[in-house]
């Protein structure tokens, strides 16, 4: 059995290591001056008029975001049965109810024409996923929301270094932008997440709500004048800081962050290169101007293929190679189609990606071997 190579590995380099080692000598655990460094850092990256605010994860960046726009119990919010938990969970901890709209099956994100007969008098925002890091039918999404006075909240996960129309995802005029630092993510700190508005009284709520409700966080204390025991409590918030030991990871992942694309972008070439003759549908690419942070690198089996998608991701598993399934749309899971009483067919362009898809490797520790032995794996399979 050859070497098992896996799906996903984070890059961590020495200066990671030395900055995490850092902290742990400066006895200076939690947030702190690395978590404001790393904090202005990815603001410079993503430009001018952003605000940033960091998270121990995204999904403590998406339930800030929702609390920040005051959803309440029995709104509706319209988002994509193709993406991970953590988007639609959150709407539930508000005892409001997500409100799926199918993909459009070219690019795996939400069909914006079917957004607008979803919408009630209950819709109060949409969420849209940025899928593998292909960026959303924004222009189209903007316009649906300021016709219905509906707010946006971009799960970017996958989308750190996204652009649309020649703007950084971070940067579209959306009410919240949240990005994921999780260890497969496109820069990672292990755990956690950015929240990112160009809204100061959102920007506000939301870094009173990650730490207690305290109206300010430990560093301000920390560096404040007034008697450093001195806090008020002014909502019953929750315990979503960043410490410095992974924001220490952070400020480096981010100075290696166009570095990693590059990578990212020429194995993803390498693959639509070297798959072009299978009976596959490669990913999908941006218009020429935009950039695709490659996060995934989605391959879906047409009816040609012979084989499913389960003996697909078995037989590279027998070969050595890790693949991943991203994802087994929402409405399929018990809890989703329990509580909402949803069918496989109701959202068939999900159902029938989720039969087909594969996630293939795509990360900067792989190497030019790797990468090939991937591809001639995969081509074996139909004796190419
Ligand atoms: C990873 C992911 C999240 C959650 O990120 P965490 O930082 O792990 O909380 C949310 N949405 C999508 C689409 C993701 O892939």
């Amino acid at each position: 059995m050859p070497v098992f190579l896996p799906f996903a590995l984070p890059d961590i380099s020495e200066d990671e290591v030395s900055e995490v080692v850092d902290s742990l000598r400066s006895g200076w655990l939690t947030t702190g001056p690395k978590t404001k460094q790393f904090e202005n850092d990815f603001a410079a990256y993503l430009g001018d008029g952003v605000e940033t605010i960091s998270v121990n994860s995204a999904t403590s960046g998406l339930h800030l975001a929702l609390d920040a726009i005051g959803i309440k119990p029995d709104d509706e919010i319209i988002t994509s049965p193709f993406t991970f938990a953590a988007t639609a969970e959150i709407i539930r901890y508000f005892d409001a109810h997500p409100v799926f709209v199918d993909i459009d099956p070219q690019t795996l994100n939400i069909d914006p024409n079917k957004i607008e007969s979803a919408i009630t008098s209950k819709t109060k925002a949409i969420i849209p996923v940025h899928f593998a890091g292909l960026a959303c039918d924004m222009v189209h999404i903007h316009k649906i929301a300021q016709k219905h006075h509906l707010m946006i909240i971009e799960d970017a996960a996958h989308a750190f270094q996204s652009t649309y129309h020649d703007s950084l995802i971070g940067q579209l005029n959306s009410d919240i932008t949240v990005f994921s630092f999780y260890a497969t993510k496109t820069i990672t700190t292990g755990e956690g997440g950015m929240i990112v508005t160009k809204n100061p009284k959102i920007a506000e709520r939301c870094k009173i709500m990650r730490f207690h409700g305290i109206s300010k966080d430990i560093f301000d204390r920390y560096v404040s004048k007034k008697p450093s025991w001195f806090y008020e409590i002014v909502a019953p918030g929750y315990k979503y800081n960043m410490p410095d030991i992974a924001a220490a990871i952070g400020i480096h992942q981010l100075k290696r962050a166009n570095k990693m694309l590059n990578k990212r972008q020429s194995m993803a070439s390498k693959y639509d290169q070297g798959l072009k003759d299978l009976p596959l549908i490669l990913p999908p690419h941006p218009p020429k101007e935009d950039v695709h942070s490659w996060h995934l690198y989605v391959i879906q089996l047409t009816n040609e293929a012979k084989i499913n998608r389960d003996r697909f991701v078995e037989m590279m598993m027998e070969k050595g190679i890790g693949c991943g399934v991203h994802y087994i749309p929402l409405h399929i899971h018990p809890y989703w189609r329990d509580k909402y009483q949803l069918k496989p067919n109701d959202f068939p362009h999900s159902l029938d990606a989720y039969q087909r898809i594969v996630s293939l490797p795509i990360y900067t520790k792989m190497s030019e071997e790797d990468q090939t032995r991937v591809i001639e794996t995969i081509k074996s399979i139909w004796n190419i």
